[in-house]
Parts: structure tokens; sequence; C-alpha cells
């Protein structure tokens, strides 16, 4: 019997960075950055993973060259 399968990737469309941190609202370290679309262009933002809070926005370069949250940190 063929089931549609789970998706394993925690995302289909941008790669998630895990991201060493605290969530000021739940305390989970379960912290992923990555890139969204909203208004104003492009943001990296990270969010936690368990409560969706946002934990940071910063605004991304226009045009697709994504900065790893990494080299911020
Ligand atoms: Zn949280």
């Amino acid at each position: 019997m063929q089931h549609f399968p789970r998706p394993q990737d925690r995302s289909l469309a941008v790669e998630r960075e895990p991201i060493d941190g605290t969530c000021p609202e739940c305390g989970g370290h379960d912290l992923a950055g990555y890139p969204v679309l909203s208004e104003g262009g492009w943001w990296d933002v990270v969010k936690c993973q368990g409560c969706l809070a946002s934990v940071r926005r910063n605004p991304a370069p226009p045009l697709g060259s994504f900065t790893p949250l990494s080299e911020l940190v």
C-alpha cells in the first residue's frame, strides 16, 4: 500500500539553517534562520521552530545573494 510520503525535510522551498540561541518566548533552542519574501523585499529571519516567534529579522540583499546568518553571529 502506497501512502503519500511525509517530507523528511523541514522545508520544501528554502534551506533552513540551524541557529544557536535561545527563544525569548518559550526558552527553546530550536532556532532556524532562512530568507523570507515579505513587505520590503527579502528578509533574513530567525524563527523559533517550537513557537514560531521571530527572534531576528534583518533586511537581506535584494537580488538573492543570501548571506548565511552564521557569518553574522
Ligand atoms: Zn519559542
